[in-house]
């Protein structure tokens, strides 16, 4: 049986707007995709999955009727499934270890998960078992899925539980990275609203490291969990990059997806993309959300730079299909090397062509730039996209954590034990620029050892 197809908005139609592109399976279809799964004895599709879902066992489920039965299921193990189900690379994970995949197409596991979350969602929301107040205070730094996920299982164990946010929305890069098109915001907004009902205070608008420190809070809590994320963008280091009209993905997402800047009244407006060129320079999730919503802003060309070839390309496969088929042109083994301007403007991108050498540390084939392959591609906007890094703020927030030489801060991987009592830190901080579901997996990982520790209160080992 062919694997089932997501039905999506038509690609023309989805290009020039925000409404989600995958529109979701019904029922129907569900229980078709479900009815392909072998429930293998030993089943590979766990293995994949970063956070060890019961695949097999809630597929088995949807493949029976049984929607809430599923949900159970998936919710032993991952407390975002709505979130994951729509934006886990799941072809790098559990559908890349699918045994169906050897001679056919996997089951389509991440659409199957998106489904049971959405059609719960429907539902009165079921009753959640929460323990006897302990009296004990966490405090959460970020609010991102390390932040909701280490919240979530806290309040359930009966702590009380304050997420301290910088921005004056919670989410994390679920709300300011990643565009509505692809998640939409009721859906993290819908998260954030079932934990304020469980009783954990959010409280925005509240960078700490600029008034608060971790020692602050730990005067007025028992635990702190430190969820900050990486959100610092890095830059290319080449000329040009002051121009008008360039900007970090970072900054330009976060102005559209947070600041509606799309809107003629948005206080914070991006440049007006309608008939103009962007380029967007990188190849992971972040560019391709980037280029794709440069063109939703009415870009009358958007392309992607990328210095190495497609199969090297970081982004979900996914992404990459939804990019092309809107219109954008991928101009692969393609580096900039400086962003001409003209009165200050950005006029143009002079690149390098490049071909692939021998593989570098991550076995990626190296870029090797070819002598005399320079041109310029003719730009009004240029769009950062190379990756982030931890904010130095994150020294202030705490001078005697220790941090790795990567600016990280240094925990253990299982319980997210920093160097100091008390202070435990997961997600990207810890691990650098990752995935939502390696992040909810550590913010669960920190809740587990948090509430160990505050029962013995012993640190150490
Ligand atoms: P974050 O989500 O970064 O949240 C950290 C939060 O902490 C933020 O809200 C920030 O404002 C807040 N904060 C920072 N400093 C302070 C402070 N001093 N005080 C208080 N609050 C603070 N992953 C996928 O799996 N699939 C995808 O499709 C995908 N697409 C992505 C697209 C984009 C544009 C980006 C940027 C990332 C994407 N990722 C994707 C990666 C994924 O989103 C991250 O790995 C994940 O969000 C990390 O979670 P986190 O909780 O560690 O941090
Ligand atoms: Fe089903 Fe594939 Fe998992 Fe086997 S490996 S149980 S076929 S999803």
């Amino acid at each position: 049986m062919p694997r089932t197809e997501m039905p999506e908005v038509e690609a023309e139609a989805r290009a020039r707007s925000f409404r989600e592109v995958n529109t979701g399976y019904t029922t129907q279809l569900a229980m078709l995709e479900a009815s392909r799964c072998l429930r293998c004895p030993r089943p590979k599709c766990i293995e994949g999955c970063p956070v060890g879902v019961r695949i097999d066992e809630f597929i088995g489920l949807v493949a029976a009727g049984d929607i809430a039965g599923a949900a159970e299921v998936i919710a032993a193990d991952n407390s975002l499934p709505a979130v994951c189900g729509r934006v886990c690379p799941q072809e790098s994970q559990c559908e890349a270890v699918c045994v169906l995949g050897a001679k056919g197409r996997p089951i389509a596991i991440g659409h199957l998960e998106r489904f049971v979350a959405d059609e719960m969602r429907l539902q009165p929301p079921a009753e959640v078992a929460v323990a006897e107040p302990t009296g004990k205070r966490v405090a959460i730094v970020g609010s991102g899925p390390a932040g909701l996920a280490c919240a979530s299982d806290l309040i359930r164990l009966g702590h009380a539980v304050t997420v301290y946010e910088a921005l004056h929305e919670p989410g994390g890069v679920l709300v300011y990275g990643i565009p509505e098109y692809r998640l939409p915001k009721e859906i993290v907004a819908a998260e954030i609203d079932r934990l304020r009902d469980l009783g954990v205070q959010f409280v925005v608008n509240a960078p700490i490291g600029k008034a608060e420190t971790i020692d602050d809070l730990l005067a007025d809590h028992d635990a702190v969990f430190i969820a900050v994320g990486a959100g610092l963008p890095r830059f290319l280091g080449i000329q040009g990059e002051n121009l008008i009209g360039v900007y970090s993905a970072n900054e330009f997402l976060t102005r559209v997806n947070l600041m509606r800047a799309y809107l003629p009244d948005a206080e914070t407006p991006v440049y007006d993309l309608r008939g103009r060129r962007a380029v967007v320079i990188g190849g992971g999730n972040t560019a391709m959300d980037a280029v794709r919503t440069a063109l939703r802003l009415g870009a009358a060309d958007a392309a992607i730079l990328y210095r190495r070839t497609e199969a090297e390309m970081p982004a979900r496969a996914e992404e990459v299909r939804h990019a092309r088929e809107e219109g954008v042109r991928f101009e692969m083994l393609t580096a900039p090397i400086e962003l001409i301007g003209e009165e200050g403007w950005l006029r143009a991108v002079r690149v390098q062509r490049m071909e692939l050498g021998d593989p570098d540390e991550d076995g990626r084939r190296r870029p090797v730039p070819i002598a005399g392959s320079e041109v310029e591609i003719p730009a009004d906007v240029a769009i950062i996209a190379v990756g982030n890094e931890p904010n130095p703020l994150l020294r202030k927030i705490s001078p005697d954590l220790e941090h790795t030489p990567r600016g990280t801060i240094a925990a253990d991987p299982e319980t997210g034990r920093t160097s100091k009592a008390g202070v435990f830190a997961g997600g990207d901080i810890v691990t650098g620029g990752a995935t939502v579901i390696l992040a909810m997996g550590a913010g669960r990982r920190a809740a587990a050892a948090i509430d160990a520790y505050l029962e013995n209160g012993a640190w150490g080992g």
